[in-house]
């Protein structure tokens, strides 16, 4: 049974998730739509990212621990985020910053990223249209107070009885959980879109509620891409109306609006922007503009991206094979329309993927669609043929490779080994024995100064087990070839 309190809140949230009152000796005298103008709310928190895990489909990686102030005017569109974050993977870095934002601009302020950035700058659409979308997801009462209720159900679980909520706002449908013992909802969930797995569900659930000037909000959040943990934290204090110093949302005026485009797309996949951020590399584009070819041997071309994330094109005399898929299929479709340029009639016959990871991954549905066979490290296998699955796609054919494997179809030899490291389970080399050439993804980064002497280490020791003489390694990252031993 429910107590006078619990049924007070339940008539609360029934009138503001419906849009009508249980009963008319609990109608709330407020609406959250009307009175609830800004919301200040302190939090600590850690992010997670699921795509970064050590094992495929294992434990999402700990990234970041966090402080973090957001004021927020929903009816306004405007909102200011102050950020103390502690980057912990890849790079242990403390990071200070606010972002202040309306509707289509943004400003930031301070360092948000791994990489030196100017002290002001002006915010990307992506992170925009996440930053919102993230807001709405995990303050479920206000999201419903500003959308509409299309559709409702009830259900048993666990003893309990739910309702479930189908809410439409801002162009986006939601999907609420209502346990009707308390009257509050227990999570929220949106479909996003994912670069592996295609439609996913980015969900948020919801604990420890406590009143704020009459208005229950949860205390405990944790967000979920699919099963996943994204972020979790627990608020600190919530202020409802807080006193908002005049030009706290003030941008300058040269300020430029950023593109729709982006800003749909970061409220498409917010679960990435987060993820993003949490890693102390915030993300605000598509990777498709500027891919390039560069030949680092004979028929063989280091294909780069316009952010530093690049794949490797084997020209054989009967086909081609591309080693990683960085980022998006839409990316991968730039680098297929090139071949088909400069190499008509040539047949894709192998994806090799050096690892799970999505910025190296993320575009492979594209390639396998252009009927290449996917080479991965038998740990491997499972996460992409579930991924192609649940996406919708053809199966592929796939070659789980556990110690090393030959390739020969495209008439030229290439050889791939299992290169045991801690960034990542069941990671390959693909090695051209003809030019002696070698691609590492994330271990060794010719040219660059980041290097890490363990994952350096963890690649020459393997190399040395597997008696190949590489001359020269091409990276995922870095740009032209060379050797750890001469640097
Ligand atoms: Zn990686």
């Amino acid at each position: 049974m429910m107590n006078n309190n619990q049924l007070l809140l339940w008539s609360l949230v029934l009138s503001v998730v419906a849009g009508v009152s249980a009963d008319a000796s609990a109608q709330p005298t407020f609406s959250i739509a009307e009175d609830v103008a800004a919301v200040r709310i302190e939090s600590s928190g850690q992010n997670f990212t699921p795509r970064q895990s050590v094992t495929p489909g294992g434990a999402p990686r700990h990234t970041s621990d966090y402080d973090l102030t957001v004021i927020w005017a929903p009816g306004e569109w405007r909102a200011r985020e102050e950020w103390a974050l502690h980057a912990l993977y890849p790079s242990d870095v403390n990071m200070n910053f606010t972002m202040t934002y309306h509707e289509s601009l943004g400003l930031t302020e301070g360092q948000d990223s791994l990489s030196p950035s100017p002290e002001k700058r002006p915010m990307g659409g992506a992170r925009i249209g996440a930053n919102f979308k993230t807001l709405w997801l995990t303050n479920p009462l206000i999201l419903a107070a500003h959308g509409e209720v299309v559709a409702a159900s009830e259900f048993r679980a666990a003893g309990g009885r739910y309702e479930r909520v189908a809410i439409v706002a801002h162009d986006t449908q939601w999907s609420m959980v209502v346990d009707q013992a308390t009257g509050l909802p227990v999570e929220v969930s949106t479909v996003e879109a994912d670069p592996h797995r295609g439609d996913i569900e980015h969900r948020v659930v919801f604990e420890d509620w406590r009143e704020v000037a009459g208005i229950p909000f949860p205390y405990r959040v944790k967000q979920f891409l699919e099963d996943k943990l994204l972020r979790r934290e627990i608020r600190t204090s919530i202020i409802v109306n807080p006193e908002i110093s005049p030009g706290l949302f003030q941008l300058p005026e040269n300020l430029q609006d950023t593109e729709e485009s982006l800003r749909e797309w970061g409220w498409s996949m917010s679960h990435f922007s987060i993820a993003r951020a949490g890693l102390g590399i915030p993300q605000d584009y598509f990777e498709t503009h500027g891919v390039s070819f560069h030949e680092i041997g004979e028929d063989l071309y280091q294909i780069r991206g316009s952010e530093g994330d690049h794949n490797l094109l084997i020209v054989g005399p009967d086909g081609l094979a591309i080693v990683d898929a960085p980022w998006f299929d839409q990316r991968s479709e730039e680098v297929l329309s090139e071949l088909a340029e400069r190499w008509p009639g040539k047949p894709l016959k192998y994806l090799i993927l050096t690892h799970h990871h999505i910025d190296h991954s993320g575009g492979f549905k594209a390639y396998l669609q252009a009927g290449a066979a996917l080479v991965t490290g038998r740990g491997n296998a499972a996460l992409f043929s579930d991924a192609l699955e649940h996406a919708g796609h053809e199966a592929a054919a796939i070659i789980a490779v556990g110690e090393n494997a030959t390739l020969d179809e495209i008439g030229r030899r290439i050889e791939v080994y299992e290169i045991v490291n801690t960034h990542a389970d069941a990671t390959l080399i693909a090695y051209v024995p003809d030019e002696r050439l070698a691609f590492v993804t994330d271990l060794y980064s010719p040219g660059r100064s980041r290097n890490r002497p363990r994952g350096v280490s963890e690649l020459l020791t393997s190399i040395r087990f597997h008696g190949i003489d590489v001359e020269r390694f091409v990276g995922g990252h870095g740009e032209g070839s060379g050797h750890p031993d001469n640097e």
